[in-house]
């Protein structure tokens, strides 16, 4: 598509309007596939437009969708809609529907086409963004932040035209994203008395994530348990990343989380009155058993989680931290999108520019002290997931968590000349339940940004986790089952679709509590059969979960024919086998972890990945400092949580239960106490 640059544009507009032209200019410069007049136009009174031509943006599926209204004084006379970028079968088809609609419009408001619902709401915005100029009530038009596109994941950073910010705040520090990390950092600006403020694209903060861990914290010794060999736990970090980390950064979580965890208490116990639930030991330990030959595997877990008392209280922990800032007079900046980051000469960040998602306005806020970036990582781009993890991107089945998060802040940052980690670590549960013959990897989706999703329908089916007999397509065993949560998805990479069935009996109750999986898989075993019998019957309903009377008949429901299907008896024999002699001779899986494939009926689905967020970000130093790319601090900016690199490599531990939460807690901590000089 033709695209005009944002700078050219807002100029031409600013000039048009300041002149007094009418924006017919803008026309010349229209990508214009389709124009008619207005048959249909509905009348307002004489003189409520300002004759011309008008064009507004917005973004669609996978484009600019571009709309162009020309107006007498009293009617919309011509509409073009361009959606010509959009997925040939769902937006772009429906341009000429919503030229109809809008050509009845009285204002830009639209009913839209079904099965075009983001297109249908990017023309309207764009159409919106037309009457208010017409109307005179905009100078500029609705400008759209760059997306990125299927080769170019990063993009231009926007250039912002002067005239374009028609707002100005001056605070000390600004904390950008409402979410797990951000909320922590406000709590502990507002805490402190700073002057800070924190924006959020969206109209609430984030969902809350649970488990955090923290290292020798109150809660552990209150436990009794045992200090920690942090040489030891500093060692598997750095094992789990094959070195790709930077030792100094993961020591200020195991040095400084305790610290982190006494704050978090300070405010969810001693004012919201909750408990904190902690979990260490046998209960959480990855069972030696799994581990001969490594006893510090996975070494140690120490979660902490306020969950139970959130049910009681009705709030989860980021809303407890909204409202704990809120009554001490601060607030937080919703419908506000980072734009960019301002730097001064020197190069030291000085605060960002913001736009308004509810009206594209934008505002400076100038940053005395410092920028701290917490947008999250970009399990909601695929552009970003397809070029940054290729791989972990074609192992997934499900995802739609986090889908607002989409890298913008690590582009911000890298735009802003910062160092990104060279090697994806997604965060994949071997939980994405899917349907008999679907693939891993993504499929054309209408309504998700750049028009492509996963196809699982349900989030995570938990009891994937658990180390039953997996087969591929073949109906071929390929690995180990007992592995810690993406052992088994990467392993699917190298067979066909990409997907593995999952298998087991009438005993699954009895075998998944002598299994004793831990981290959030352990939900399984200590919820019960209830829990367990909802989860099979939410898949089946779905077409995703299937029960037989016999293994043949499983066989025929799971889609084995043929080779396959023979093949797949074979196996399920063999492995009946390999729990008879308690010895698991083909792939090593402690006998503990074998199960009889015996008593109806007999349960089975099709898996992969379940995609929950991306650890793969901006270099930082062990102040929580975004690194450059000669790996220098860069002054004035801080980043946390999933946008900030340094730390995972690969793939995320995730059997260490809490490392993510627990590193975006403290590292949100640190950037605060650094801007606001409250430790060296
Ligand atoms: C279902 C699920 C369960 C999980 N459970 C755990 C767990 O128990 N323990 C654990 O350690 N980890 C867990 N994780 C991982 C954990 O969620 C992340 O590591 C953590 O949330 C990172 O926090 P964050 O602040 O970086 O990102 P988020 O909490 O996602 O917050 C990012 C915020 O930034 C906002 N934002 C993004 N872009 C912009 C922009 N341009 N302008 C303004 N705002 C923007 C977003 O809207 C969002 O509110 C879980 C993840 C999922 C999906």
């Amino acid at each position: 598509m033709n695209k005009i640059s944002r700078k050219g544009f807002l100029k031409i507009a600013a000039a048009a309007a300041m002149s007094g032209v009418t924006a017919g200019a803008l026309a010349a410069c229209n990508a214009a596939k389709d124009s008619a007049a207005a048959s249909s136009a509905v009348s307002a009174p004489a003189g409520s437009y300002i004759p011309g031509t008008y064009e507004g943006t917005a973004e669609g599926i996978s484009s600019t969708v571009k709309v162009t209204m020309t107006f007498s004084d009293s009617a919309v006379t011509d509409v073009v809609v361009d959606t010509s970028g959009e997925t040939a079968s769902y937006g772009a088809a429906a341009a000429d529907q919503l030229k109809e609609q809008l050509l009845s419009s009285a204002n830009g408001e639209i009913d839209g086409v079904s099965g075009s619902t983001i297109t249908s709401d990017a023309v309207m915005k764009a159409a919106k963004s037309c009457f208010a100029q017409a109307k005179g009530e905009a100078t500029i038009s609705s400008v759209q932040l760059p997306t990125g596109d299927e080769t170019d994941w990063l993009g231009k950073e926007p250039d912002i035209d002067e005239a374009a910010i028609t707002e100005t705040i001056d605070t000390d520090i600004v904390i950008v994203g409402a979410g797990n990390g951000g909320m922590f950092a406000a709590a502990y600006a507002a805490a402190n008395g700073l002057n800070f403020r924190v924006i959020e694209q969206n109209s609430a903060v984030q969902d809350t994530r649970h488990w955090y861990g923290a290292i020798d914290s109150a809660a552990a010794k209150e436990a009794g348990v045992p200090a920690t060999d942090k040489a030891k736990l500093l060692s598997e970090i750095s094992r789990y990343a094959s070195g790709k980390c930077d030792q100094r950064v993961v020591k200020t979580w195991i040095n400084e989380s305790a610290a982190m965890h006494d704050f978090m208490r300070g405010i969810l116990e001693d004012q919201f009155g909750w408990t904190c639930e902690f979990t260490s030991g046998a209960e959480a330990a990855w069972p030696a058993e799994n581990a001969e030959h490594n006893t510090d595997y996975l070494y140690p877990v120490q979660e902490h989680n306020y969950r139970q008392s959130e049910s009681e209280s009705g709030l989860q922990r980021n809303e407890a931290l909204q409202q704990y800032i809120e009554e001490l007079g601060y607030s937080i900046d919703f419908k506000t999108s980072l734009a960019k980051l301002e730097k001064d000469a020197d190069g030291r960040v000085t605060g960002i520019i913001a736009q308004s998602t509810e009206d594209d306005h934008f505002i400076r806020y100038n940053a005395n002290d410092g920028v701290l970036l917490a947008c999250g990582g970009f399990p909601g781009n695929p552009y970003m997931m397809e070029q940054l993890d290729p791989l972990g991107t074609s192992v997934t089945t499900a995802c739609s968590y986090s889908p607002s998060d989409k890298g913008y802040g690590i582009r911000a940052a890298v735009w802003a000349g910062a160092n990104l980690d060279k090697e994806a670590a997604p965060m994949l549960f071997d939980r994405g339940i899917v349907a008999p013959g679907v693939d891993a990897g993504y499929v054309e989706s209408e309504n998700s940004f750049g028009g492509k999703a996963f196809p699982g329908e349900i989030k995570q089916y938990n009891p994937g986790t658990q180390p039953f007999l997996k087969v591929n397509r073949n109906g071929e065993r390929f690995a180990n089952e007992s592995s810690p949560y993406n052992d088994i998805v990467y392993a699917a990479a190298h067979q066909p679709g990409r997907v593995y069935a999952q298998i087991c009996d009438a005993n699954i109750l009895e075998d998944v509590k002598r299994f004793h999986t831990i981290g959030c898989s352990a939900q399984t075993r200590n919820a019960g059969a209830e829990y367990l019998q909802k989860q099979m019957d939410n898949a089946e309903e779905k077409g995703c979960f299937f029960k037989a009377d016999t293994i043949e008949e499983l066989a025929d429901k799971l889609g084995f024919t043929g080779e396959a299907k023979d093949t797949f008896l074979a196996t399920v024999d063999r492995y009946n086998e390999l729990y008879d002699q308690q010895n698991d001779e083909d792939f090593g899986k402690p006998a503990y972890r074998l199960s009889a494939i015996r008593k109806a009926p007999f349960y089975g689905c099709w898996l992969g990945a379940s995609l929950l967020c991306t650890e793969q970000g901006i270099a930082i130093n062990e102040k929580g400092q975004a690194l450059d790319n000669d790996n220098k601090p860069m002054p004035g900016l801080y980043v946390t949580g999933d946008m900030s690199g340094s730390f995972f490599a690969n793939n995320y531990p995730c059997l260490m239960a809490g490392v993510a939460m627990g590193r975006t807690l403290t590292f949100a901590m640190k950037a605060i106490k650094q801007m606001a000089g409250l430790e060296k």
